[in-house]
Parts: C-alpha cells; sequence; structure tokens
C-alpha cells in the first residue's frame, strides 16, 4: 500500500501534486488526464498501483508490477508555451535522476530524450501527451514510470530494466521518492522562464552519448552518425559528415 500521508509530510511543493490522485487500476494514467474533465486541475498527479494499458511511445507498452514500483502521471494546464514542452520533457528525466542520485547517490545516466538509466539499464521511461485548441497546448501530460522494488523482470527489452531497489539493494520507500521527485519537477518548471539554460546544461552533463556515434531509427529508416549536441532548444543535433540535422524527440528511436 501506499501511505498517501507519509508522501504529503515530504512533498514541498505548492502546486505540483497538491490535488493527489490514488488509484488502484486503471487503464493509463496519462489517457484519464488527458480525457476527463473530473481532473483538470494544473499539477494533479495521478498514481495507479496497475496500468493495464501502461504505455511507451508509439504505443509501445510499460509494464509494471503492481505494487512495486511508481506509475503515475502530472497533469499542466499552465505555461505551456510550445518551446517549453521540449524542456519539460527532459526536465521530467532530470527531476527523476536528481531525486535517485540524492536519496540513493546511484549515478544516473541519461538517454535522449528522456530515458533514465542506472549502469546502461533502463529503470525510467517518461511519455508526454498533449491536447491542443487550434495551436495553442490545452492539457499537457508527463507520464512517468520508475522500477522501484520490482525484483525482476521477466520480459525481455531492447535496453535491459532494472529497478532502483536491484541497484541499491534495499528496499526503496515509494512515498519518499515521490514526493521527491515532485519537489525537484516543480522546481524545474519555474526555471523555465529564466534558467532553461541551466536545465539543459544539467540534463547534458548526465549524457554520456553526446560525441558518440549513434543510430536513429525513424520507422523503417535509419540513420548512423554522431549525436554532436543536444542545442538550446531541446533538439538532438546530428553530424553526418559536413552536415548536422535537428531531430525532433516526437518520432525516432535512439541507439
Ligand atoms: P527506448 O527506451 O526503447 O529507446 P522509448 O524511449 O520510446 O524507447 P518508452 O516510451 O520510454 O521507450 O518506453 C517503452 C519501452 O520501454 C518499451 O518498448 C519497452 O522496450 C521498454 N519497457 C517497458 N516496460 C519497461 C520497464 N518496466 N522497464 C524498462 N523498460 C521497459
Amino acid at each position: 500500500m501506499f501511505n498517501i500521508e507519509e508522501f504529503d509530510i515530504k512533498l514541498d511543493t505548492e502546486v505540483i501534486g497538491r490535488n493527489f490522485v490514488y488509484c488502484d487500476e486503471v487503464g493509463s494514467s496519462n489517457r484519464l488526464l488527458l480525457e476527463t474533465d473530473e481532473y483538470s486541475k494544473h499539477g494533479t498527479v495521478l498514481l495507479a498501483e496497475f496500468q493495464s494499458q501502461g504505455r511507451g511511445r508509439k504505443e509501445r507498452v510499460w509494464l509494471s508490477n503492481s505494487g512495486q514500483n511508481l506509475t503515475f502521471s502530472i497533469l499542466l494546464k499552465e505555461k505551456l508555451k510550445e518551446n517549453y514542452v521540449n524542456f519539460i520533457n527532459l526536465g521530467a528525466s532530470l527531476a527523476v535522476a536528481q531525486s535517485i542520485e540524492n536519496l540513493y547517490q546511484l549515478k544516473v545516466e541519461l538517454k535522449w530524450p528522456n530515458d533514465v538509466l542506472i549502469n546502461k539499464k533502463k529503470v525510467a521511461g517518461i511519455l508526454l501527451e498533449s491536447v491542443s485548441r487550434g495551436n495553442k497546448i490545452d492539457r499537457l501530460v508527463v507520464g512517468i514510470g520508475i522500477n522501484v522494488n520490482q525484483p525482476s523482470f521477466q520480459t525481455k527489452f531492447e535496453i535491459p530494466p532494472t529497478s532502483i531497489r536491484s541497484e541499491f539493494n534495499e528496499l526503496i520507500s515509494r512515498e519518499r521518492l515521490l514526493s521527491d521527485i515532485l519537489n525537484n519537477f516543480e522546481n524545474i518548471l519555474t526555471m523555465l522562464h529564466h534558467s532553461s539554460d541551466k536545465i539543459l546544461s544539467d540534463w547534458k552533463s548526465r549524457c554520456k552519448m553526446i560525441g558518440e556515434k549513434i543510430k536513429i531509427i525513424e520507422g523503417e529508416n535509419a540513420k548512423y552518425g554522431i549525436l554532436e549536441d543536444i542545442n538550446e532548444k531541446g533538439f538532438l543535433v546530428l553530424k553526418q559528415g559536413e552536415n548536422s540535422e535537428l531531430i525532433h524527440y516526437g518520432d525516432v528511436t535512439l541507439r
């Protein structure tokens, strides 16, 4: 069981998570926050013990044992300028990374745009989804799945999975972890206006792939090049010979 009181004591935010919804089982927490008017308050966090349709990008699945991990979504309705979205995406993975480092002193690596890895294994995945009205984003939902206390994984994934418990060798308090992540995330949101360069540099300092050869998979096609940089707008800069190309996170897989 998730102890909401314990979570609440550690929560140090003004808005993020102040409206907190705890569910036993849902289809997808992102879907609920995106599509139902029942939950429409900026900063609402919906935590579900089990998601029968937990998803990653492109309808890939996110598989997570009930009750052992954290799968939650954060609803954002304010400050949704188009150019903030890339930073919210990077910032969500940064918030998770900062908490894992600070609470468990583990070394965390970030993979563009938003995977969180420990020892080259994936510990968290993040999925941003939005609803727009005209060309204005009306709702943005940040879905985060973290392997917290799950001891082992039955399914084989492209990137091997791990959990914080497996790396830290102790049972992890989900309440403390979630509140800490939300504290960090709210801090990052307040930096969007004036210190997005700090979000970017903090993110990049945890990305070990910059300067490395990478493969970008886009549907049936693959591109090879050097990951030259993540630019000031949060796009990936792929260098192929003399040319550099900007890659948007929407439809690509990075290997
Ligand atoms: P990738 O990280 O594989 O490059 P992605 O960034 O699109 O792809 P996400 O959308 O974050 O991935 O998550 C979905 C993918 O994560 C699935 O395709 C599966 O390979 C993997 N996956 C699913 N459940 C878990 C889990 N509990 N732990 C680690 N990886 C998982």
